[in-house]
């Protein structure tokens, strides 16, 4: 069973009006963890103050990022019921630290042209994880994007030439250049584009918040505002933006917090 189901039945309490008793329980999770499941339909859920968008099947979906701290607050309100407070425990995770030497100096350091390019694509990418829409495209869980050796984890804290750089938020696949990708779940496309970083780049909207995101591609077979089918050909991989050879990086956020896709996907190989 897989870590999201097993953290999506640790809130027994959601499916149901808890008793007391259970109100004070304690349910286990780690950083990086992306956490599904469903309530009752027409049940109200708060987590940390920020509330939480349910389908009409009850569904909902949230995220704890990769330097979470130890604790959230999760406020259960059933359809005419009191709310419950539940506690939720986020484990710390021990992560890698990995070097990558050999990148062009450009694409280390940028000059203040692309910097600004950069930017403007940091805003836009921002922009579309932060939509909140009613698509519920995660709740069935995911398919893979494609197989092939995992060549990076999420979370490592990257060293670009011997310079400490932004941690790896996503995970990364050794595949040849036109290998397909698949979307891994039910969604709208709502970027398909060429970034500096990114190389050719296409985002997912899962629904709730819930985003995958494909870089680095050869070839883009999708447009924006497209609705995919989970398994649906979206492009092929390739070697396009910063890299040191052909691969797919592959990101999964819940808003703008990157959350770790491998426990949320089938494993890889
Ligand atoms: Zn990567």
């Amino acid at each position: 069973m897989r870590f999201t189901r097993r953290a999506a039945l640790a809130l027994p309490a959601l499916g149901a009006i808890p008793a007391p008793r259970e109100a004070a329980s304690q349910a286990s999770f780690s950083q990086g963890a992306l956490v599904t499941g469903r309530v009752q339909p027409g049940a109200t859920l708060v987590l940390d103050g920020k509330r939480l968008r349910v389908g009409p099947g009850g569904e909902y979906a949230f995220g704890f990022g990769r330097d979470h701290g130890p604790s959230s607050t999760l406020i259960v309100t059933p359809p005419g019921g009191r709310p419950v407070q539940q506690h939720l425990e986020v484990t710390r995770r021990q992560w890698k630290i990995q070097k990558i030497s050999g990148l062009p100096p450009g694409q280390v350091n940028p000059d203040s042209a692309t910097l600004e390019r950069i930017g403007r694509e940091r805003d836009k990418l921002a922009a579309v994880r932060a939509i909140d829409s009613p698509l519920t495209g995660f709740a069935p869980g995911f398919v893979l994007p494609a197989h092939g050796r995992v060549s990076g984890v999420f979370g490592s804290q990257r060293v670009l030439n011997g310079e400490p750089r932004m941690p790896h938020y996503g995970f990364d696949l050794a595949i040849p250049v036109g290998t397909p990708l698949a979307a891994i779940g039910a969604g709208r496309i709502t970027l398909a584009e060429h970034f500096f970083f990114f190389g050719k780049l296409v985002v997912i909207d899962h629904g709730h918040g819930v985003n995958s995101l494909y870089a680095h591609c050869n070839d883009i077979e999708c447009r924006e505002g497209q609705m995919v089918q989970p398994g649906e050909r979206i492009a092929t991989s390739g070697a396009t933006g910063r890299v040191t050879g052909p691969h797919l990086h592959f990101g999964l956020s819940w808003f703008t917090t990157w959350v770790d896709p491998q426990p949320s996907l089938p494993p890889v190989g």
